[in-house]
């Protein structure tokens, strides 16, 4: 078992598909079950499958709806987490999508701000609230999921792009805004990961989502998951900063 991360605290928004529920297997597997988690997202009912099972290991599990869109909810969230599950030690901000993939002048007024409110406003106020608590104790991890796409711009990508480039650079002021704490700032940046990630971006339909991963084989959730657990369990000495996380024939 991983003695750095027994016993800690682990926050991780997008918990209830893809990345975000498998970085919650790998925490609880690594730890074996001595660990405590707040899962959130939307689908609380889908969080309730998941919590049960995790919940068998011997890890404490606290499900919570939570809209990281939505600047209200997530103080809501915060006020009405329990006492034991306060004091968060690994926030990983993993709830993002992409909703389509038009030309610029082609996308839809209320996906440009679902995108933004989603993968930048909402990561940027999770992560603005849970540095109070861990600048008072002077320690503590935040992990970001960025893209690949934060990195390289695509055709039909604009806005998503651009979301996650916000990321990226908000993530490196924080990092080093933090430099002489031990909180340490991390970023993970996939390339193409199987998960519900293109059922959401072509509106559920999965023919359109099935051809994303056609003629190579993509990451698992839970490629990205083990990364997300090696850098948590690091030494406190050592960030990895930012990581770049290809499928082999897509590098
Ligand atoms: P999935 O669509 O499989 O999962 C996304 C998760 O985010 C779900 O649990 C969903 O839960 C949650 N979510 C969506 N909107 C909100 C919201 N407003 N508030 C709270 N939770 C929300 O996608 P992935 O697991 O693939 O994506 C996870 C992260 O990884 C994203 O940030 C994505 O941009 C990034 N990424 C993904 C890649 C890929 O190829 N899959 C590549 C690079 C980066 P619910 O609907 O229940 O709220």
């Amino acid at each position: 078992a991983q003695k750095n991360l027994e016993g800690k605290t682990i926050l991780i928004t997008g918990a209830s598909a893809g990345i975000g529920e498998a970085i919650a297997r790998e925490f609880v597997d690594a730890t074996g079950g001595n660990i405590k988690l707040v899962l959130a997202a939307r689908r609380v009912r889908r969080l309730a499958e998941l919590g049960q099972q995790l919940g068998q290991s011997g890890a404490q599990v606290h499900l919570a709806s939570l809209d990281v869109s939505d600047g209200a909810n997530i103080d809501e969230f915060f006020a009405s987490l329990p006492s034991e599950f306060q004091d968060i030690d690994v926030l990983v901000n993993n709830a993002g999508k992409a909703l389509g993939i038009e030309h610029a002048g082609s996308i839809r007024d209320e996906d440009v701000e679902e995108m933004f409110a989603t993968n930048v406003l909402g990561l940027i106020k999770m992560t603005q609230t849970v540095i109070r608590g861990m600048k008072e104790k002077n320690s503590g991890d935040i992990v970001q999921l960025g893209s690949i796409a934060g990195i390289e711009s695509y055709p039909g990508g604009s806005i998503y792009c651009a979301t996650k480039s916000a990321v990226r650079s908000f993530t490196q002021a924080v990092r080093k805004e933090l430099i002489n704490t031990k909180i340490r700032v991390m970023e993970i940046d996939p390339g193409a990961v199987e998960t519900e990630f293109s059922l959401v971006r072509f509106g559920g339909d999965p023919e359109k989502a099935k051809k994303v991963y056609e003629g190579y084989e993509p990451l698992s959730a839970k490629d990205i998951a083990e990364v997300v657990v090696f850098n948590c369990s690091r030494r406190q000495n050592v960030v990895v900063a930012e990581s770049l996380v290809f499928p082999t024939a897509q590098a």
